[in-house]
């Protein structure tokens, strides 16, 4: 083996340049450690990851994650992107999401019952494109620092009880630690051992970019059909789904023109006749989750550590939220900042996330199967989603708004997101938040919470002075993460802060 001389130890090793990699590395290097990336692939770019193919909808925590440290104004192309699998439609009936493809709008949503949103928060949804993303997020890696070796497949590790070594063909890297972001196939995964337990799929999905000679025998829109479903948004974009037990994405048959055809035709019973294939990618339902996200010094993230239909798209929020969890917490281990559990709490908080979102995509399935039972349930729920309360409760779901980690603490914010509140001056937290710190917010100006937090500066910076709207808190402690450590709305205890302050910082 060609071990690479006079190379330096990594603190950690990424394997895998795709979103949830590439943003991980960056929230490492923010908080000064140094990062390798090993990426497979030589070519960063590819017409999967771009417009139709990369489109990816973000939801809110992704979009508060991205604003809180100033990604978000970068991303120009949800400014003219169309939603694929919105209608369209007007004002109150304006299509916002889907639920198994059942539409919900924009005035059935009861927003004040999201008491803590506040007016100025970023958005609920907002469109994307891989490229894009991965652009932004590979230029914010670059700058502080981050390390991208591309065309270096990681094929193999060893570890001890104090570092990694990484081989990529007969060359190998050191680590401290290593961190599996090599997506759905995840070659870490496999080689370390995890567990990857979960159910198998019912359907082959099929994104495809064709053109049809008589594309007035389809439907516009979705359409659920006794084989199937398919959906065409625009002209000669065409998402089918068949029911055929995920056989199709297993064999790895490459997708052909006469494939699609023959799909297309059996799923929308017509006749219709496609006359080029300009590209296809296939999907499916399999829904897996590593049982557990650390072994020793590797971990995993993103669809690493977590498979599951692409329906209401959200496995990319689920990555990037896995990296803004494990950056910091990774960061302070290896700084020797990390309170005791610190990095099991990654796996503790996260790991129940990802169960409800793979549930979420198996409940759709359950409700799409093309079966009379499936279409009575289906039926069902879509009357409760034309209620304002369904819609509302969908709405919350689809767009991640009552993400909450089980924290110890009273005050009903402590383990959800902080609100986006307005100070004075009008910076708002968001802003406040992009050096990636943690923020002791005191809205009472209390001289003593300025000297506790003193204490911790490296850590934890202190903010204080009234915002526009505060909900009557007196004090929060909010995690370079965003979600609340900490919250009071009375006299501030200072004991109680001090301890929450030693529970996520002292070393
Ligand atoms: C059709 C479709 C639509 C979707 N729509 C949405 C949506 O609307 N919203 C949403 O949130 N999610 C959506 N998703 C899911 C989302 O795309 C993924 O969850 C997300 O891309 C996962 O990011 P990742 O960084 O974990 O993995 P990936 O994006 O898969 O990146 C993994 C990287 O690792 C590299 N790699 C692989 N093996 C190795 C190795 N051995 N060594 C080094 N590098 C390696 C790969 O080349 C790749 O660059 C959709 C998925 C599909 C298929």
């Amino acid at each position: 083996m060609n071990k690479d001389q006079n190379q330096s130890i990594y603190d950690v090793i990424i394997s895998g340049a795709g979103p949830v990699g590439l943003f991980l590395a960056g929230e490492l290097a923010l908080a000064k450690c140094s990062v390798l990336i090993l990426e497979k692939a030589e070519d960063p770019n590819s017409p999967l990851k771009q417009l139709p193919f990369g489109v990816r909808g973000l939801s809110a925590p992704s979009i508060e994650t991205l604003d809180r440290r100033g990604l978000l104004s970068e991303l120009e192309l949800h400014k003219r992107l169309k939603n694929p699998h919105q209608n369209s439609g007007q004002g109150a009936r304006r299509q916002v999401g889907h639920f198994a493809g059942i539409p919900f709008h924009e005035g059935d949503i009861d927003t004040s019952q999201w008491i803590y949103r506040l007016p100025n928060s970023t958005a609920t949804s907002l469109m994307s494109e891989i490229q894009e993303l991965e652009i932004i997020l590979t230029r914010r890696a670059e700058s502080l620092g981050v390390e991208i070796k591309r065309g270096l497949a990681i094929t193999g590790f060893d570890q001890t009880e104090n570092n990694v070594t990484v081989q990529s063909g007969d060359r190998s890297f050191q680590s401290k630690w290593l961190v599996g972001c090599d997506g759905s196939r995840s070659v870490v995964r496999k080689l370390a051992g995890f567990e990857f337990a979960g159910t198998e799929p019912e359907f082959t999905g099929y994104t495809t970019k064709i053109d049809i000679a008589d594309p007035e025998k389809l439907k516009s829109g979705r359409n659920i059909t006794p084989a199937g479903m398919y959906l065409q948004s625009q002209p000669g974009y065409v998402i089918i789904q068949d029911f055929d037990g995920g056989a199709f994405h297993g064999s790895e048959e490459p997708v052909t023109l006469e494939h699609v055809q023959e799909v297309l035709r059996r799923v929308s019973n017509t006749d219709v006749t496609v006359t080029a294939l300009h590209a296809a990618t296939t999907w499916t339902d399999r829904a897996r989750q590593a049982t557990t996200y650390r072994k020793g010094r590797v971990l995993l993230a993103g669809d690493a550590a977590h498979i599951h239909a692409p329906l209401g798209g959200q496995g990319l929020n689920l990555g990037l939220g896995d990296a803004m969890n494990l950056g910091w917490k990774l960061a302070a281990t290896i700084r020797n900042k990390a309170s005791e559990g610190l990095l099991d709490s990654y796996y503790a908080e996260r790991y129940p996330i990802g169960v409800q979102v793979l549930d979420w995509s198996r409940a759709q399935v359950a409700i799409m199967r093309p079966d009379p039972d499936a279409r009575a349930l289906n039926a069902i729920v879509r009357d409760l989603m034309n209620t304002r309360d369904g819609a509302t409760y969908f709405a919350s779901r689809v767009w991640g708004i009552n993400t909450h980690y089980k924290l110890d603490g009273h005050h009903p914010l402590t383990g959800r997101s902080v609100p986006n509140f307005e100070m004075e001056n009008g910076v708002t937290i968001g802003q406040l938040m992009r050096d990636g710190k943690a923020i002791l917010l005191d809205f009472d100006s209390n001289a003593h919470l300025k000297d506790l937090a003193n204490e911790y500066i490296d850590q934890l910076k202190y903010v204080s002075g009234r915002a526009a709207e505060q909900f009557g808190l007196s004090a929060l402690l909010i995690r370079p993460d965003g979600f609340i450590a900490w919250a009071s709305d009375s006299e501030t205890d200072e004991d109680a802060i001090r301890r929450a302050i030693e529970l996520w910082f002292a070393a």
